[in-house]
């Protein structure tokens, strides 16, 4: 099978230290994408599964809230060179549950192994502020301290990052964890907690539920549990945050996205096409960061797409595993079917066809989708609304920057938006009137890093702390103000 995986096993949940088996019965199968092949089955748990997990993490939260936080931290730095000792065989098991190629997993190890340094710095982030004359004779500080239980739910596409955008700062700030790992992608999160075991984490403070929709609910409906963190698909998003904020939680909910690349015809065309064609087809489009349309300058368009196109052929499509390979699998039959639905689509819209990923061929038994790019792309179309979440990119022709911008601004996503350019002015205009949180500037992916917020607007997020960043330490604490006058 593979070094990582010897033996498909039922996976257990983890918690209070323990590997132990849910109280429900039901197992969903875990594939590879790449071939097919079932790799592990995982439990799909139920609300009292949840129940036991919240209880236990709210029992070890009166004695971890207490652990001084460099005495926390260390324990970070510990999990962080084990992380760093671990990184290939991390970045491997990501690569095969989740299709992406093992330079891309490699990435996405070290984009976790950040999030982790970054929170090492519990002790500075966890300051607070002292003002001592607020009157004469009177002083006023702030303190910040943890919140309680957070319950953390993750999607498929980023096994590591994304749960190491929440656990990492959430229990460094003192807080204890429950999380429920995708159930397509949850091998990796078992590696995850054993590490953390390995560390020196107290039993207890970080807990693993496998499941789906129940243990959803039942995070969101639990009284013990203080916050959720959320990242997911827009619809699943606003769910998680309306019925989590109903039952009075702390919520942030990451979103889906749509994000637009605007080309300018004084753009540098070949670093355009190389970043759009890894922006577009990297990790098989499966990014909340894909770079889904482009918004091109007309008389830049047909040598843009003449590049593109080029480039798309010379992709090496198959088993990530394969050094060569640049573009995996999608991650399910269904999700394979569905994207080859919205190229009919696109079709049936009038778009134009320009490159077919239908036809492309691999000697893998997974769900293969090449690249594919639609020229004459309009905001009628379904193909450029909705989030394919594959390798799919759809062209809009613009007459210049502001016509780009208005359609982009037309998308009720906007997690980022990417422009190239060698003119300051347009670049400035481009920030001052777009909507969208996460920008970049000649770059493809202006990916999210452990030490700003992930700051995306609209239907991509709800909620009002980003992760990440200073954002993220506000989100796993709540602050006490006192004022003293010294008799
Ligand atoms: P998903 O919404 O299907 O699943 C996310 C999590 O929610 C999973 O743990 C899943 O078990 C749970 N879930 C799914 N349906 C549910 C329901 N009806 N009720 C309760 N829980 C449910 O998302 P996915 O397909 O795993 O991940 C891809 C999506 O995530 C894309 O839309 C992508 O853009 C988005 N994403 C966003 C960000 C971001 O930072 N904005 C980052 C990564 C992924």
């Amino acid at each position: 099978m593979s070094k990582v995986i010897n033996e498909v096993k039922t996976l257990k949940n983890y918690v209070g230290g323990e590997w132990i088996e849910p109280k429900s019965d039901q197992t969903q199968e875990v594939y590879n994408p790449a071939t097919g092949e079932v790799i592990a089955h995982v439990p799909i748990s139920s609300q009292e599964d949840v129940d036991h997990a919240v209880t236990v993490a709210q029992e070890a939260f009166q004695e971890w809230k207490e652990v001084a936080v460099p005495k926390r931290a260390r324990i970070l730095f510990k999990y962080q060179q084990l992380l760093v000792d671990h990184w290939d065989e991390l970045a491997e098991l990501i690569t095969i549950e989740n299709g992406k190629n093992l330079k891309e997993a490699k990435g996405e190890v070290q984009r976790g192994i950040e999030n982790v340094e970054f929170a090492c710095g519990a002790p500075t982030l966890m300051m607070g502020d002292q003002l001592p004359s607020i009157a004469t004779g009177l002083e006023s500080s702030v303190q910040r301290y943890p919140i309680g239980v957070i319950g953390g739910i993750t999607p498929f596409n980023f096994p590591m990052m994304v749960p190491c955008w929440m656990y990492p700062m959430a229990i460094a700030t003192g807080n204890t964890f429950v999380m429920k790992p995708s159930e397509r992608t949850p091998l990796l999160a078992n590696r995850l907690a054993e590490l953390l075991e390995e560390a020196g984490l107290p039993k207890g403070v970080f807990n693993i539920v496998h499941g789906a929709h129940d243990v959803v609910n039942g995070l969101l409906d639990h009284e013990k549990v203080a916050a959720i963190s959320f990242v997911g698909s827009q619809p699943v998003a606003e769910y998680v945050y309306k019925r989590g904020t109903e039952n009075l939680k702390r919520v942030q909910a990451l979103a889906g996205a749509k994000n637009h690349s605007i080309v300018l015809k004084d753009a540098n065309l070949d670093n355009a096409t190389t970043q759009i064609l890894n922006a577009a087809f990297g990790s098989a489009g499966e990014r909340c960061m894909a770079a889904s349309v482009v918004a091109i300058e007309e008389s830049a368009a047909d040598e843009f797409i003449t590049q593109l196109k080029e480039k798309a052929d010379a992709v090496k499509m198959g088993n990530g595993l394969d050094d060569e390979v640049f573009l995996g699998p999608v991650i399910r039959e269904q999700h394979k079917e569905r994207t080859l639905n919205y190229i009919g689509t696109g079709e049936e819209e009038g778009a134009k066809l320009v490159r077919d990923g239908r036809n492309d061929q691999t000697d893998s038994e997974g769900y293969f989708v090449g690249p594919t790019i639609f020229d004459n792309v309009t905001t009628e179309m379904k193909i450029w609304q909705d989030e394919i979440f594959a390798p799919v990119l759809s062209i809009v022709r613009v007459s210049n920057l502001t016509e780009a911008i208005n359609v982009t601004n037309e998308s009720p996503f906007a997690n980022g938006a990417c422009i190239f350019t060698r003119d300051g002015g347009s670049v400035r205009q481009f920030r001052e009137t777009i909507d969208a949180g996460m920008l970049g500037v000649n770059i493809g992916v202006p990916a999210p890093m452990a030490f700003f917020p992930f700051s995306g607007w609209k239907n991509s997020f709800y909620g009002d702390l980003h992760a990440n960043g200073k954002d993220g330490v506000e989100f796993y604490t709540r602050k006490k103000v006192m004022t003293t006058r010294w008799v």
